[in-house]
């Protein structure tokens, strides 16, 4: 199959491996907050990806980590009053059943960074070694002019690169810091952050450095497709490149990055800073699995995406001539043949994860078993194909 690969800027074939399994590592939420319609809009582009791959008879390996160490989560635990743990674990769990009612495949490894430090101390203290990262006061930082490749899949110059880094973040006035880029390893945050022990003193580690360590834990030096939200595009994922190869001596660290358009809604990134969030519960708990699924893979998932709540109502309509056609049954007669628009959606779902045509070619197959049906015609085959089609994509059919 194709996919595109956002290092690159090319979609680029990926053949499944013959002797071990795919791997895939998915960054995963901050948790403490409630997930909404871009969490969800993300997590369902791997589901597929996952079933498709599986349907295609690979074992995939899929790691998707929970951010555990973050300042956000420590800022609203205290806001709240409550022990950032007892707040992660509750939303956390929220979290869990949100992706379960939404019918997402779970994780081979669902790792959280708040116990996997070990590792990170490792990373970190082998990137000292290599001259990647130096002490300054108690924190560790990257040095970013230590790697002439650094930030290479943003495609800005410097300036940009480190506007993009400081919206989303990075504090450039940090006086320890020997470039502004630089961004910490190990920091011993605030005064009531939570610590670990470690060879420079008590402290905590920072968030790209957890991504690193789980992905290659997990699923070793090199992986074979990372994924996440399109705002990982720079400085999640190229920091993630700059800690990791040095250290494995391996490139690339990953052969496919594939990222997922954000979401909007009323022409504003759908974000918790914002507020302007539609949270998957709610959406459930109004339309179910299957409408949301049929709406989220109606637009390609490279694409950004304006959430319309009108929209996903008119998706339960699709979902339920679904359900219909691939309950159908009987007939005697002149069997319906589905098997050209059958291939023409394998190769839509083979050409970097087609969703839209996939989803037109399904729609025009629920349509002809339908209107076969009515007209006593054999759609026995049709029917199985339907619902092989629909379950391959991760609709539920109410079942
Ligand atoms: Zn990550």
């Amino acid at each position: 199959m194709l996919l595109f690969n956002s290092l690159t800027r090319a979609k680029e074939p990926f053949a499944l491996p013959a002797d071990r399994p795919v791997t895939l590592y998915v960054c995963g939420v901050t948790p403490y907050d409630t997930t909404h319609m871009g969490h969800a809009r993300t997590y369902m582009v791997f589901d597929v990806l996952v079933r498709y791959l599986r349907g295609q008879g690979a074992e995939v390996r899929y790691c998707q980590n929970v951010t555990d160490v973050d300042d956000p989560l420590f800022e609203r635990a205290k806001r709240d009053g409550l022990g950032w743990q007892e707040l992660a674990e509750r939303q956390v769990a929220q979290y869990v059943e949100d992706c379960r009612g939404l019918n997402m495949l779970p994780p081979t490894y669902f790792p959280r960074a708040s116990e996997e430090i070990e590792t990170m101390i490792t990373i970190i203290a082998r990137l000292i070694e290599l001259g990647h990262a130096y002490v300054a006061d108690d924190n560790i930082y990257f040095s970013v002019r230590s790697d002439p490749d650094f930030g290479k899949m943003a495609r800005m110059g410097y300036e940009e690169l480190l506007a993009t880094a400081n919206q989303r973040g990075n504090d450039p006035s940090d006086p320890r810091k020997r470039d502004p880029l630089d961004f910490i390893l190990w920091q011993t945050g605030k005064p009531d952050d939570p610590t670990w022990p470690s060879p420079w003193g008590p402290g905590r580690p920072g968030w790209h450095i957890e991504c690193s360590a789980m992905a290659t834990r997990y699923l070793g030096d090199q992986v074979d497709i990372h994924g996440g939200g399109a705002d990982l595009i720079f400085p999640h994922h190229p920091c993630e490149i700059a800690q990791t190869e040095p250290v494995t001596g391996k490139r690339p660290f990953v052969h496919i990055w594939m990222h997922a358009g954000l979401v909007w809604l009323d022409g504003e990134k759908m974000s918790k800073s914002l507020g302007n969030l539609v949270f998957a519960r709610d959406a459930l708990r109004e339309y179910g699995p299957d409408p949301i699924r049929w709406y989220l893979l109606s637009q390609h998932y490279r694409e950004e995406f304006a959430y319309s709540r009108e929209t996903v109502a008119l998706c339960a309509t699709l979902t339920a001539q679904l359900r219909a056609a691939s309950a159908a049954s009987g007939g005697g007669a002149l069997p319906l043949d589905l098997s050209r628009a059958c291939a023409e959606f394998h190769a839509a779902m083979a050409d970097d994860l087609n969703t839209p045509t996939a989803l037109a070619l399904l729609h025009t197959m629920v349509g002809d078993t339908l209107a076969a049906a009515a007209e006593a015609r054999d759609v026995t085959a049709a029917s199985t194909t339907v619902r092989d089609l629909a379950t391959l994509l991760g609709f539920t059919l109410g079942l």
